[in-house]
């Protein structure tokens, strides 16, 4: 070998692994010191707390506070504070209840517990987060999931509802089946006449759904549809991610998820490639719906593995 070239490849070697955590750490680690967290009233004794990650709402009254999500852990402490400067009380958050296992809706869990909240989720939130494993939409989107921690883990599951009576309201966590994930709750403040959604209902356009968690667009489809089948007309509704948003929003977004997975199930039909349906840009009437973390190709894949019960070759789970 000629001495140049045996000099480039040991600087080759020698940057590659620098080159590689650099890359890893820009994924990873998100600098969340500027982060502020904006408090929104939203009815009654309901708030919305948005900072980085999923929306956070809280019930804040005299018998303590129980907050929905609770974004990522090095939020916790301006968490608490935000809570505590609303002056309605003292008392501490008693309860955490997780509208699904990703981290940007879990990852104040540890914190929260460690300081004394309970912990409540779905059974496959808990089981998810103690697995650890991938997320992704089978295709371009694909994420690894370390395992949580035991104190990071809910204490309290449930299979198909459970209601926390607190503040003099009976908040309720109602599950549907396979939607963002395989692990979603709603939860609805019935005497506020406000919902938190979770994930199920985003606003930052073509929504991740996350096949290889168990996730499915009819499963979002269908909870959009029975959840709004049986709330207030003029219910307040949280989304996972975004503005606060009315039942209007949540037809329009539901109405965008039939229309578009029925124009890939069609291309299915006529038994067209993935890469034939991306090429046609089968959904350019829809847009204005691809974003950043989910443009039209991603969503054309994730409809396509959603619909076909593909979930890419790393799936772990049931
Ligand atoms: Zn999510």
């Amino acid at each position: 070998m000629n001495r140049m070239l045996r000099r480039l490849m040991i600087i080759a070697l020698a940057i590659m692994p620098m080159l590689l955590s650099r890359v890893a750490s820009a994924q990873q680690d998100q600098d969340f010191s500027k982060v502020q967290i904006k408090v929104t009233k939203v009815s009654g004794n309901i708030y919305m707390l948005e900072g980085a990650g999923g929306n956070i709402g809280a019930s804040v009254g005299e018998d303590g506070i129980v907050i929905v999500d609770d974004q990522f852990a090095p939020l916790a402490d301006k968490i608490q504070a935000a809570l505590k400067d609303l002056g309605v009380t003292n008392k501490p958050v008693r309860f955490v209840i997780n509208t699904h296992y990703h981290g940007d809706h879990t990852g104040g869990n540890e914190p929260f517990n460690n300081a004394g909240s309970t912990l409540i989720a779905h059974d496959n939130v808990r089981k998810r987060l103690e697995s650890g494993g991938t997320a992704g939409n089978g295709g371009s989107i694909k994420m690894d999931v370390k395992p949580s921690p035991k104190a990071a883990l809910p204490i309290i599951t449930f299979e198909h509802d459970v209601i926390v009576h607190l503040n003099g309201e009976d908040i309720r966590a109602m599950h549907y089946p396979s939607g963002h994930t395989d692990g979603d709750s709603i939860i609805f403040f019935p005497k506020n006449n406000v919902v938190h959604m979770g994930d199920d209902f985003v606003r930052y356009g073509f929504p991740f759904i996350d096949v290889a968690s168990g996730g499915s667009v009819q499963g979002i489809i269908d909870a959009m549809e029975k959840s709004t089948a049986q709330l207030p007309a003029d219910v307040k509704v949280i989304p996972g991610h975004g503005a606060l948003s009315n039942l209007d929003d949540v037809r329009a977004y539901t109405k965008m998820l039939k229309e578009t997975s029925a124009v890939v199930q069609k291309a299915i039909n006529e038994k067209k490639t993935l890469d034939q349906m991306k090429q046609a840009k089968i959904l350019e009437p829809w847009s204005k719906f691809s974003g950043q973390f989910v443009n039209s190709d991603a969503f054309i894949e994730t409809l396509y593995n959603s619909l076909t019960g593909h979930k890419g070759e790393f799936l772990k789970h049931n």
